[in-house]
């Protein structure tokens, strides 16, 4: 636990509640190296998810009533092992499926079958967009991704994706290395109205929210922050715009994280800097919920200094500012 953060809590953990959301980082092969990628993800990237962890992992879909949505995440889940069977088992079991989506995985060979496929299962999709203009989203992620994930987009429309199917995209802040820079997301609300008006104007693409994130320091970005020598200032600067709203709706309280080797864990900022789901004082395993039949076994979320990223003004979570 970070005694920071903990301090701003008034000394008290966050409690867990009923586990809803079952979050699954399939692997860690992508078809992109971006540069804020925070989870070190690259096309030649082996690790994935094992196929008995896969096995476990489809049982307590199947198990547990209680799991309204699985969310496939991280990396590029759908070039990683798994991806179709929790897709078909969890749509077969009425389950919300979200798929986060860097949407030039569309052109890349084996995997043109992805538009319709998602549409035919009624796939909710998290894309990852982070500026409407071009030039800053080619800087950040590479040469042409701008313009393959606008028509990536544009096919999504044709299939019925913000009509009768959802199609979010994400906006991420850019990361500084001037502290008198830094920034916390911007008014959601604004932001969507901005990114709507643009992208329906010039390339007729339509979609259904848009989620502004603040950069949480984990991993490559406190990498980054650490050898500027800004990693104290930033999270000073999160720590001062500290909201205790947002605790209300924070995704950890109702979500499990699993990762490719069968690591349970509270977040996906959790997982990436290795802070595992503790009960009784020892990691939680798949297994172990199986064997227990219960998904509730974790009683305290693990936090760290990284929170005050979710915390900060109108708070940040998977599914954008959370007051
Ligand atoms: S698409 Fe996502 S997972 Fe892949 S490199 Fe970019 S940020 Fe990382
Ligand atoms: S990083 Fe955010 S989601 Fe993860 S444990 Fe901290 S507050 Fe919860």
């Amino acid at each position: 636990m970070n005694l920071k953060f903990l301090k701003k809590l008034n000394w008290k953990l966050i409690k867990k509640i009923k586990i809803e959301v079952l979050q699954i980082n399939l692997g860690k092969k992508c078809n992109l190296a971006c540069l804020h990628c925070h989870v070190e993800a690259w096309p030649t990237r082996t690790e994935e998810l094992e196929e008995m962890a896969l096995k476990d992992i489809l049982e307590i879909i199947k198990k547990f009533p209680q799991i309204k949505t699985v969310d496939l995440t991280g990396w590029a889940p759908e070039m990683n092992n798994g991806f179709r069977e929790i897709v078909d088992l969890s749509v077969e079991l009425w389950k919300k499926v979200i798929v986060r989506s860097n949407l030039t995985i569309f052109f890349e060979e084996w995997y043109e079958y992805l538009p319709e496929y998602l549409a035919s299962k009624k796939v909710e999709i998290v894309a990852s967009l982070p500026c409407y203009l071009k030039d800053n989203v080619d800087k950040m992620r590479g040469d042409w991704v701008f313009d393959k994930s606008v028509k990536a987009l544009q096919i999504l429309n044709k299939l019925g994706y913000w009509k009768e199917l959802v199609i979010n995209l994400v906006y991420n802040t850019a990361m500084t290395d001037k502290k008198e820079d830094f920034e916390l997301a911007p008014d959601q609300k604004q932001l969507e109205k901005d990114y709507k008006e643009f992208l329906s104007k010039n390339f007729w693409v339509i979609f259904n929210n848009l989620f502004a994130f603040t950069n949480i320091a984990a991993w490559r970005l406190k990498k980054y922050l650490k050898i500027k020598k800004i990693y104290d200032d930033y999270i000073d600067f999160l720590s001062f715009a500290y909201n205790p709203n947002t605790l209300e709706n924070i995704m950890c309280k109702n979500q499990l994280s699993i990762d490719y080797m069968w690591n349970i864990y509270d977040c996906d900022f959790n997982q990436v800097e290795w802070v595992p789901a503790i009960s009784n004082w020892k990691k939680i395993t798949l297994k172990q919920i199986l064997e227990e039949n219960n998904l509730d076994l974790i009683k305290n979320v693990m936090t760290k200094d990284y929170c005050f990223g979710c915390t900060a003004w109108a708070g940040c979570s998977c599914g954008g500012a959370l007051v």
